[in-house]
């Protein structure tokens, strides 16, 4: 049976950030990707890369790859602003606020050629490739031995797994339910968890192409749900993808003033499909001078089949991971996507590459600590405003633009949000407190949905025995000193011994 240092399950970003890293270490590393067949990527099998595919300027740093380094083709058009239009009112941005090496605002890129590169930079590395069959199962031995299965019946052992299956995370959540005493499926089911996104690549007319070069645009409180909004995002020749993102398993009974919503209509007995919201936006921003269906068509050689996209976006905070079983859990796979915009490619990136890095180094029990260090900081704004946004009404949305815009107009993006801008009158203040209030509940990685303390491990004897633990004589492994520290540690460690013993009942019964 063939052997790794390192299993990686998922050839999307995080996977192959991973990849590079891992191999880059010294690793012997193998990406396992089950592979879709696209249309942009001339019906070859890879990975799924369903994106808008849009950069911020301060997210080139967070991945660590600045498009310099990217082979043409992969940016579509660089940005200058982002434009977030409410029901009657609008908000222009043309700054994060936040500092980059990147001089523009960002970039829109092919998702398609950009997984491509990110496959080729890890080969170069060292790592090797497995496409066309998924994941079924991978059963941990011990801390330092899994085995992985394959659909096509192979098998292989790594001596670290790593997961990078999305936003679905169907594996993960089969990996991690064999270290919990409750499913993890109760907390991070899809239906809960995540949001169901869709979109068009459609060809502009030159007027409206020329208008939204350089701005990505976002139509916030126009369709309900929490994080629902569509959007438009400028590619190249005249294109650009259309897309709009909804909660999965939302019914109109569930909206309880279905009027107040520029893309429902009273005549909707259910909630609009996808393409139905995208053309209704068309006819809402263009239709008094164009025939939208002829002016507007679909580019149908792009995207993954016949010029549209559909895959599920992770609106949902992040997990920690069971490292203590040499498991890590990277990018749309543990919730490191936004919970507040749904952008998660830079996240993705960083994450993988962090813990391609530990597991080359045989250290993945300082991941959970490494990206809360590295990362924390983009997550918690994104968790607080996430928070903040849950319950706006479309009128709301109105009320934080007018006032986000006078904030904006002295200040830059989440620069806005500094405390001196408290004397800018009472909705802004109100705004700052709210955002304050919900940065203060996520402090000190309180935005983990999954924390590693809920795990339950057992431990074979060779690997870890209940002396050396006890005596802290791991010194070397943050995680099992953090466990041991304060008088009540001994208690805990009995508590998750028994926990095991049934969590390994549980799992030989299967
Ligand atoms: C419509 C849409 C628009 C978005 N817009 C943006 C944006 O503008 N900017 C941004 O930064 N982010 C955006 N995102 C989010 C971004 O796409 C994700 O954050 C990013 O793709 C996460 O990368 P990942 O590698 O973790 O997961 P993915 O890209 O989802 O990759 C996971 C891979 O794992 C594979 N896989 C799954 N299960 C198995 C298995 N059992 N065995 C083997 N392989 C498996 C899948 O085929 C897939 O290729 C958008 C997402 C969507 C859906």
């Amino acid at each position: 049976m063939e052997q790794f240092d390192v299993a990686i399950i998922g050839g999307g970003p995080a996977g192959s950030a991973a990849g590079h890293a891992a191999a880059s270490n010294g690793a012997s590393a193998i990406v396992i990707e089950k592979g879709v067949p696209r249309d942009d990527r001339n019906g070859q099998m890879g990975p799924d890369s369903t994106d808008a595919a849009g950069i911020l300027d301060y997210w080139v740093d967070i991945m660590g790859i600045h498009p310099d380094e990217m082979p043409e083709g992969v940016i579509l058009d660089t940005l200058d602003r982002a434009e977030f239009i409410g029901p009657t009112e609008s908000l222009t941005m043309e700054s994060t606020g936040i500092n980059s090496s990147y001089d523009q605002f960002g970039f829109c890129m092919h998702r398609a050629k950009f997984d491509d590169f990110l496959r080729s930079r890890a080969e170069s590395a060292g790592a090797s490739y497995r496409i066309g069959t998924s994941v079924r199962s991978v059963d941990t031995e011990s801390p330092t031995a899994h085995q992985v299965r394959l659909a096509d019946g192979s098998e292989l052992h790594a001596k670290t797994v790593i997961l990078a299956d999305g936003p679905q995370r169907q594996l993960t959540n089969r990996v991690l339910d064999t270290f919990l005493s409750f499913e993890v499926t109760d907390r991070l089911s899809t239906r809960k968890a995540n949001h169901i996104a869709y979109q068009e690549h459609r060809r502009l007319p030159d007027a409206v192409a020329a208008e939204i070069d350089g701005a990505i645009k976002f139509w916030w409180g126009h369709m309900p749900g929490h994080t629902a909004y569509p959007w438009i995002f400028p590619n190249d020749d005249n294109i650009a993808r259309i897309g709009l993102t909804m909660p999965i398993g939302l019914s109109l009974e569930d909206i309880s003033s279905p009027s107040d919503y520029p893309l429902l209509s009273a005549d909707d007995t259910q909630l609009p499909r996808g393409s139905e919201y995208i053309r209704r936006l068309l006819e809402q921003e263009y239709g008094d001078e164009y025939d939208v269906s002829n002016d507007f068509p679909v580019v149908t050689d792009r995207g993954k089949k016949d010029g549209t996209e559909t895959y599920a976006i992770s609106s949902t905070r992040p997990i920690e991971s069971p490292t203590q079983a040499g498991i890590a859990v990277v990018g749309g796979a543990m919730g490191a996507t936004s919970a507040f915009h749904e952008g998660g490619d830079h996240t993705a990136i960083r994450t993988g590459n962090i813990a391609g890095e530990l597991a080359a180094n045989g250290n993945i029990a300082n991941y959970n600590n490494r990206w809360k260090n590295e990362i924390g900081d983009e997550v918690l704004r994104n968790a607080a405003m996430a928070d903040i946004v849950r319950s706006y009404s479309p009128d709301d949305w109105d009320h934080a633009f007018a006032t986000a815009r006078s904030l904006i107009s002295d200040t830059g993006g989440w620069e806005m949000f500094k405390l001196s801008n408290i004397r800018a009158g009472m909705n802004a203040t109100k705004l700052l407190g709210a955002y304050k209030m919900a940065k203060f509940r996520f402090r000190n990685g309180q935005y983990v949905q999954l924390t590693e303390s809920e795990y339950a491990f057992w431990t074979p004897p060779a690997e870890l025995t209940l002396l050396s633990r006890w005596r802290g004589f791991i010194d070397d492994d943050p995680v099992s000193m953090m466990s041991l520290d304060g008088p009540w540690q001994p208690m805990r460690w009995v508590l998750i011994n028994a926990l095991s013993h049934l969590q390994l009942r549980k799992h030989l019964m299967k």
